[in-house]
């Protein structure tokens, strides 16, 4: 089944970030399309997303069958395998999908996901420590 119409979000990796992410917009409504390489995940995600797919996100043939190239948004949250994110970013810019987030480890990798022309890099290790690093300088208030 296709379910890129309306609103519908293909996350690639589903790691602990991609997970979360794909859970948190199933929840708001959105139908979602998971797809990672590794056959556990897929299984314990299995029923909890639209659609859930065991695949090489690396391989044109591939991401033309999912029919990603049909999806509005595309998010890619594969992290450490900086190779992997850059190839399938890569690919989804040559299908002209309209809007692609990307998860970056680090500024090296950011930088070449917005060369490329990924339209959103984020960076949620670094994110998450400044923003945490505001709720330990607010705790520390409390005891002032
Ligand atoms: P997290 O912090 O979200 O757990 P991570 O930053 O350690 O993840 P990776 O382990 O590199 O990132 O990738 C996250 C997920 O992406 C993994 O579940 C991995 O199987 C998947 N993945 C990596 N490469 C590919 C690929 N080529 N095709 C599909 N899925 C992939």
């Amino acid at each position: 089944r296709r379910i890129a119409e309306a609103d519908s979000v293909a996350v690639i990796g589903l790691g602990r970030f991609g997970t979360s992410l794909a859970r948190e917009l199933m929840a708001a409504g959105t139908e979602v399309l998971g797809i990672d390489r590794d056959e556990d995940l897929v299984q314990a995600l299995n029923g909890e997303l639209t659609q859930v797919v065991r695949a090489d996100a690396t391989k044109e043939e591939v991401l033309r069958q999912l029919a990603v190239d049909e999806f509005d948004r595309v998010v890619i949250a594969i992290g450490h395998d900086v190779t992997a994110s850059i190839l399938a970013a890569s690919l989804l810019i040559q299908l002209q999908v309209p809007v692609i987030w990307a998860k970056a480890v680090d500024d090296q990798h950011g930088r070449i996901l917005e060369q490329l022309g990924v339209h959103h890099v984020i960076y949620p290790e670094k994110d998450m420590g400044r923003r945490v690093a505001h709720l330990v300088r607010g705790a520390a208030m409390d005891y002032l």
